[in-house]
């Protein structure tokens, strides 16, 4: 069960001032609980406090800030069914997902508390030529300062640890804005950091309405903005981020090329396509949206794929049997089956599912969907995939690339140089050669290009966007 009501968490401390904020049940559709949501005075003495934090955030030694991450594991891990249960219910996740993301949290925490004890920088030879001869220099990682995040609705917890995990670890305060559909979880994660030695105006955790949110945006006290969600919002903020650096985490519509000799067996590859296609109700950047399987395995692989699609458990995600779960809410779902529907009226072919009761969308798969159509063009972010057979392996690299967006590519194939091309030749920001494009260890690089972002997340990778190098030079006399 999740509390009544919840407080934010302004300068390390939680305040009640109102309860303004309704969390709904995703399946239920009920009220659950309130959250408290800041105002404008809020948001402004949270940034002041962020930058007050900054010197003693910097000057916060790196074991005390890993035991800071340290402090957090153990307590996630004594949290873990309260916090799986929270993401059930706020986000509609089945909980053996919701369990899944409640580790990856901790593994994003653990591999934070590892970096920030890594750190480091570089030593340069200055010694280009007769002018520079005796000069050395070195560099250190600094923080850049205080720090915003704004998350999105589809991984509550583990996408809110991708930005605060990296912040602690490199010393920089930073004022978070969870989703508004999903605030339960970062502020049991914010209960849990006030518990730390953080250093007083380090964190902020404060649902805003979007109204009072442009200060997270738009203010140059703050260094950087961290931004995951859709396409049209992060990058109309990027307009909007003034001097700050920007890393934007967004949308895609992700390609997985089956090749003649796909180096596994079609149940391996439509048991991995289906959880890539299906996990989460679909509602990941990384789902599985468009296969472009070689025309010799299309029959047999669209038939197991059909048959992985009707095996799902739709329903309640708190019944432990309950493999799809809702959507985040009836018009996301609409928009969804509107889709469905407009590519049919052009011709696609409904192979299973199409089905809506509520939020909740039937498991989908599609082939003959024109290209142009918004259920392939764009971002589905539902239960659907495509089905699409191709030729040669020069057809598939260019349907994978034949989208706006480019976060990761799957592949699978046994021919080297095949893997060796798509790595070269794919827009994305990785390939998966063995697996669906939706496979993600938290300590990777991971990010997109073209559409679907800026920048690179992963623990180490945000800590160098969240880091700047400072120089110190020595001449020998
Ligand atoms: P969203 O863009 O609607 O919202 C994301 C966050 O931005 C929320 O906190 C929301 O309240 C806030 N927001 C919305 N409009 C705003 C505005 N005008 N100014 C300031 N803040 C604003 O996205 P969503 O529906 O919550 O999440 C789904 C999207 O997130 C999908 O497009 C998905 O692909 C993307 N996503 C990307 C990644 C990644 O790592 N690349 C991961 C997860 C989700």
């Amino acid at each position: 069960m999740l509390a009544e009501r919840y407080p934010y968490y302004l300068a390390n401390r939680p305040r009640q001032p109102n309860a303004d904020l309704p969390v709904t049940d995703k399946y239920s559709g009920e009220v659950v609980a309130r959250v408290a949501v800041a105002d404008a005075a809020a948001v402004e003495e949270a940034i002041a406090a962020a930058v007050r934090a900054a010197g003693p955030m910097r000057k916060l030694a790196p074991y005390a800030r890993q035991e800071v991450l340290e402090h957090c594991v153990r307590r996630f891990h004594e949290r873990a069914e309260e916090l799986a249960l929270a993401l059930c219910i706020e986000a509609g996740k089945p909980l053996r997902d919701a369990r899944g993301e409640v580790t990856r949290l901790i593994e994003t925490f653990k591999a934070a508390a590892e970096e920030a004890v890594r750190g480091g920088g570089e030593l340069l030879n200055l010694e280009v030529s007769k002018r520079t001869a005796g000069y050395r220099g070195f560099t250190q990682r600094v923080p850049v300062g205080p720090v915003s995040f704004i998350t999105p609705f589809n991984f509550p917890l583990n996408l809110v640890a991708h930005k605060v995990a990296p912040a602690i670890a490199s010393g920089c305060p930073f004022v978070l804005k969870p989703s508004d559909r999903t605030p339960v979880s970062a502020l049991i994660m914010a209960e849990v950091l006030a518990e730390t030695a953080l250093p007083e105006g380090a964190f902020s955790v404060l649902p805003t309405r979007l109204e009072d949110v442009g200060p997270f945006i738009e203010d140059d006290r703050l260094k950087l903005l961290s931004f995951t969600g859709s396409e049209k919002v992060g990058w109309d903020l990027k307009a909007r981020a003034g001097r700050k650096k920007v890393v934007l985490e967004l949308g895609g519509n992700a390609a997985c090329v089956v090749d003649r000799e796909p180096g596994a067996d079609l149940d391996f590859v439509a048991d991995r396509i289906a959880q890539g296609a299906f996990f989460q109700a679909g509602q990941s950047c990384i789902s599985v949206q468009r296969v472009l399987i070689h025309e010799e395995l299309y029959g047999a692989l669209k038939d197991k794929l059909v048959d992985r699609a009707r095996a799902l458990r739709a329903g309640n995600p708190r019944d432990e049997a309950t493999t799809l779960g809702p959507m985040i809410d009836e018009p996301a779902a609409r928009r969804l089956e509107g889709w469905i529907q407009q590519a049919v009226a052009r011709g696609a072919k409904v192979l299973t599912g199409g089905g809506r009761r509520g939020a909740l969308l039937e498991a989908t798969v599609l082939e003959g969907v024109p290209s142009d159509e918004p259920l392939c063009a764009e971002e589905a972010f539902g239960p659907v995939v495509l089905l699409q057979p191709f030729r040669d392996f020069d057809e598939a690299l260019r349907l994978v690339n034949d989208s706006r967006y480019g976060l990761q590519a799957g592949l699978f194939t046994r021919d080297w140089s095949r893997a060796m091309r798509a790595w070269d030749e794919l827009e994305v920001g990785g390939v998966i050669v063995g697996d669906v494009p939706s496979f993600r260890v938290d300590t990777m690089p991971y990010g997109g290009v073209k559409g679907s972002g800026l920048g690179r997340e992963g623990v180490k990778y945000a800590m160098e966007d969240m880091t700047e190098p400072r120089l110190l030079v020595l001449r020998q006399g």
